[in-house]
């Protein structure tokens, strides 16, 4: 059996071994075991990494948003917070899991599980 794209699975938010599991027992957090294929997926972590590219990828596209609209329109300020404070909660909402799934895939693809972080070489 050969394992798909992890980015591929990511996207998909499907187990990294199969491909065809679901990843997510729940919003973000991952099932101990993949009902399709039975890997262990509760072992691999995905770190910090996909809070670090929301808030770079949501910074940069809302920033950039609120500059555009502020410099082109100059609303008043709730009109700001009323336009960017749901479109940063949404889109930390979608976007979370979505990273979430592709850099556990990866992770999980490359076997970069903690038990090979104190691992001499
Ligand atoms: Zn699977």
């Amino acid at each position: 059996m050969t394992r798909p794209s992890p980015v591929i699975a990511g996207l998909l938010l499907r187990c990294p071994h199969c491909g065809k599991g679901k990843l997510f027992k729940s919003y973000l957090k991952v099932k101990d075991r993949c009902d399709v294929c039975s890997a262990k997926l509760g072992e691999t972590d995905s770190g910090d990494a996909p809070m670090v590219f929301a808030i770079l990828i949501l910074g940069f596209a809302i920033v950039g948003a609120a500059l555009f609209v502020e410099l082109r329109y100059m609303p008043p300020y709730w009109l700001h917070a009323v336009l960017w404070l749901p479109s940063l909660a949404v889109g930390s909402w979608f976007l979370l899991p979505l990273l979430k799934s592709v850099f556990y895939a990866v992770n999980y693809h490359y076997d970069a599980g903690e038990d090979l972080t104190g691992r001499m070489q």
